[in-house]
């Protein structure tokens, strides 16, 4: 009997993958759904997935496959497959807005291919080319447009993904994969919406992220780990854990959201707090945002709306603890505190539950205070495509 040559002894793999087909957005095929579902009224975050889905698969011989826009619906895999044992899978967070003329828009998502292509890089995913996920993206946007909604404040999450196929039981990394991206319509999403500051409780007996972990990669194995302190949290009346790390109490961020904290300085000017990109902290978009947004302002580019043109914001990616916010709060300098990510835009911090007593913020009540305020307007002004800048809102051409 003749025995084959594995491929990875083959002089032409040694040389590089030429071989492989990339992930072409030209050679995809659309099969659109015979029937259309309802649009639904008030839609839960995650629940109800639109028509249509994305999706390419990678095998170690040939590549990528030619990418496919189907009607939404189940997926079959081998039980063994690397997804469902050692957890190679990693995902991204971004949305859809509907534009002034109604055309559906996507904010700054090519730091979304970016961050998707580190992630997969990160668990030993096959690489893929980060231009052509965008195209597929856009066109199945488009293909869905109608399930954006109008009403302000709501949006269509999409969820790109890519899972580890290899169906073997060998602890390696998974030489074979399944990239998706479904699409499912959201509304606020805490249901406080943004009128009262969130509750947070400080955690530091367990932790999200740790220094030399993958707490700055979107990968799916940081989150189930927080599912059961999150739920010792919620029963105490906290709706999120604001993460800790160390012996000094550092903050890294609240749930799945980056943190910022306002402070007043003795010069009337404000500084502006976010713990730094130290690998412990998911860089995300709208935290790289809020910062740019802040600095423009001060630097006289822009006003944001509410502020005093002359308001200096003095921004600061830098180390900060539970005890120092406790301690600008004793001296009534901490003025504000929220969180920020795709899902929430920019939320307010209500209270922070720490060594058993509560942080109360200035904004418990009022929700959002002048600078989580200016930013949120900012945000979504620039998302809808109200506010023209710095090419951030991206079209989906059909
Ligand atoms: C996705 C995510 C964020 C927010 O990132 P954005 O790009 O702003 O949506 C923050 N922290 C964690 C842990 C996340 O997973």
């Amino acid at each position: 009997m003749a025995i084959e040559k594995t491929p990875l002894a083959a002089p032409l793999a040694m040389n590089g993958s030429a071989h492989l087909a990339e992930l072409d957005a030209s050679r995809l095929v659309v099969t659109l759904a015979k029937t259309l579902q309802p649009l639904p009224e008030n839609p839960h975050f995650g629940e109800i997935k639109t028509d249509h889905m994305l999706m390419a698969t990678y095998e170690p011989k040939t590549g990528w496959s030619a990418p496919e826009i189907k009607p939404y619906g189940p997926i079959s895999l081998d039980p063994a497959s690397s997804c469902f044992q050692y957890c190679p899978n990693v995902f991204e967070g971004m949305k859809a807005y509907r534009g002034p003329n109604g055309e559906p828009r996507l904010f700054r998502p090519k730091l979304n291919m970016e961050r998707l292509a580190r992630s997969a890089e990160r668990v030993a995913l096959p690489p893929f080319d980060t231009n052509a996920v965008l195209t597929l993206i856009k066109r199945l946007v488009a293909i869905d447009a109608r399930w954006i909604p109008t009403k302000p404040g709501h949006s269509l999450y999409i969820r790109p993904t890519i899972i580890g196929t290899r169906a073997a039981l060998g602890v390696a990394a998974s030489d074979s994969a399944m990239l998706y991206v479904i699409m499912t319509p959201t509304g606020p999403y805490f249901n406080t919406a943004n009128a009262k500051g969130i509750p947070l409780l400080a955690v530091g007996t367990t932790v999200r992220s740790w220094p030399g972990g993958t707490g700055g990669h979107k990968l799916g194995l940081n989150y189930a780990p927080g599912f059961l302190p999150q739920r010792l949290a919620a029963e105490q009346g906290y709706s999120q854990i604001l993460w800790l790390l160390g012996d000094d109490h550092k903050i890294t961020e609240a749930g799945a959201m980056n943190f910022f904290a306002v402070v007043a300085r003795d010069d009337g000017d404000l500084d502006v707090v976010t713990p730094p990109l130290d690998g412990t902290i998911l860089p995300g978009l709208t935290r790289l945002s809020c910062l740019a947004l802040l600095d423009a302002h001060t630097a006289r580019r822009t006003v944001l709306p509410g502020l005093r043109p002359a308001l200096r914001l003095h921004t600061h990616e830098r180390a900060l603890t539970m005890p120092e916010l406790a301690a600008w709060s004793a001296e009534g300098k901490l003025l504000e505190a929220f969180c920020v990510g795709t899902a929430v835009a920019v939320a307010p911090v209500g209270r922070i539950g720490w060594e058993g007593k509560d942080l109360v913020m200035p904004s418990e009540e009022t929700g959002l205070g002048e600078v989580g305020k200016a930013l949120l307007e900012r945000v979504l002004d620039i998302q809808t495509g109200r506010v023209e800048w710095e090419g951030w809102s991206v079209v989906c051409e059909v």
